[in-house]
């Protein structure tokens, strides 16, 4: 009988073998981020394991970033590599157990369905395809990987500039393939929404905020050991040149509308968090984060509105936050999307969970939920 193999030398590749013992046993141990702070994000192959009953124990699993993530999770798993499904998964506290019976002689393993370097290379290139689109590198990232930026839409003083970033950190994997269903339906020149919003608005989208990280197999930082989502504030050309860039050409086109897509890895829901802690918050920011958390919801039964963040008390504001920075420097709607690790619990498939689809039918409604509040401004 052939070893077990266990292997992570690949993009977006994390684990470190502990031991691989006959016939199915194998102790794992996440590897942390860059830096050192964080750790969560898990991607690995198992070979040579068909039809062996296998029990893969994470033993750091308790010491993650985010233990109550592993909470009521199921990680998932993948023959071909495209299509992912959720295997039977356990967590005490301190360890992580999935347990899994290859039918093939290779799976995949991770902790959501993972977005590689390849995939958003495909994306870059295929949304340039498209006569509405600019894209333009911004930045070499610290690693030496483009950081790019689409523009769709035609520039011009009588359009509303909207920005979309995502994956910020480099695990929420999620993030990226809601931009992949964003583009799809944005791109589609025979629909009828996607054109009216164009008609109206320039949308700015930066499919990836962080490649080194997601290549690395990283959680939640750059490949200078920098959270990007703490940087807004005053980033360093240097050590996140990533928000530097991006925020410089923010401040160049404006900003009337911002979303920035996220993952959370603990709570089973999609909800938005506003920037109510911001210094500059009025009512007329609340009435248009509510408008447009309600228009989602009502587009959308993924989401939902009951379940999210405790909001930030006036003038708490972290604005070393995209979002809260975004807010209080101009005065928008500005928002951060979180989807979940696990499953929609307020419309639950308990057999794929949150998953690369459901994450891109999202993208694509959002393109109704800003056409229909960018055409109330
Ligand atoms: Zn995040």
């Amino acid at each position: 009988m052939a070893r077990l193999n266990v292997s992570s030398c690949f993009d977006s590749g994390n684990i470190e073998v502990v031991a691989a013992d006959e016939p199915g046993e194998l102790r794992l141990r996440i590897r942390r981020d860059v830096g050192d702070r964080h750790a969560q994000w898990f991607h690995f192959q198992l070979c040579n394991a068909r039809d062996r009953a296998c029990r893969m124990t994470i033993e750091n699993a308790g010491e993650m970033s985010y233990p109550s993530g592993f909470e009521g999770y199921r990680a998932v798993a993948s023959i071909d590599g495209e299509t992912w499904f959720r295997v039977p998964t356990t967590f005490d506290g301190t360890q992580l157990v999935i347990e899994h019976t290859p039918e093939a002689d290779q799976v995949s393993y991770a902790y959501f369905a993972p977005y590689s370097f390849e995939r958003h290379q495909w994306l870059i290139a295929t949304a340039s395809d498209s006569p509405n689109v600019r894209s333009e590198v911004l930045c070499a990232t610290p690693d030496g990987r483009p950081l790019t930026l689409l523009t769709v839409g035609e520039p011009g003083d009588d359009k509303i500039p909207v920005w979309i970033t995502a994956r910020q950190h480099p695990g929420e994997t999620m993030a990226e393939w809601w931009v992949e269903g964003f583009l799809e339906r944005l791109l589609d020149p025979e629909d009828g929404a996607s054109r009216a919003l164009l008609d109206r608005a320039v949308i700015y989208v930066v499919p990836n905020m962080n490649p080194d990280g997601s290549v690395r197999g990283h959680l939640r930082v750059n490949a200078r050991g920098v959270n990007l989502n703490r940087a807004w504030r005053d980033p360093d050309e240097d050590e996140s040149p990533e928000v530097f860039h991006v925020r410089a050409k923010m401040h160049e086109t404006g900003v009337a509308f911002a979303l920035d897509v996220h993952g959370d890895e603990g709570l089973p829901y999609n909800f938005i968090a506003g920037g109510e802690g911001v210094p500059r918050w009025d009512e007329s920011m609340q009435s248009d984060l509510d408008a447009f958390k309600s228009l989602l919801a009502d587009l959308s039964p993924d989401f939902q509105v009951e379940h999210g963040y405790d909001v930030d008390p006036p003038g708490s504001a972290d604005l070393r936050k995209c979002t809260d920075y975004v807010a209080e420097t101009f005065g928008c709607l500005a928002m951060t999307l979180e989807m979940p690790f696990k499953d929609a619990a307020n419309h639950p498939m308990p057999e794929i969970g949150w998953s690369p689809a459901r994450s891109a039918k999202l993208g694509a409604i959002f393109v109704d939920a800003i056409r229909m509040t960018l055409a109330k401004g």
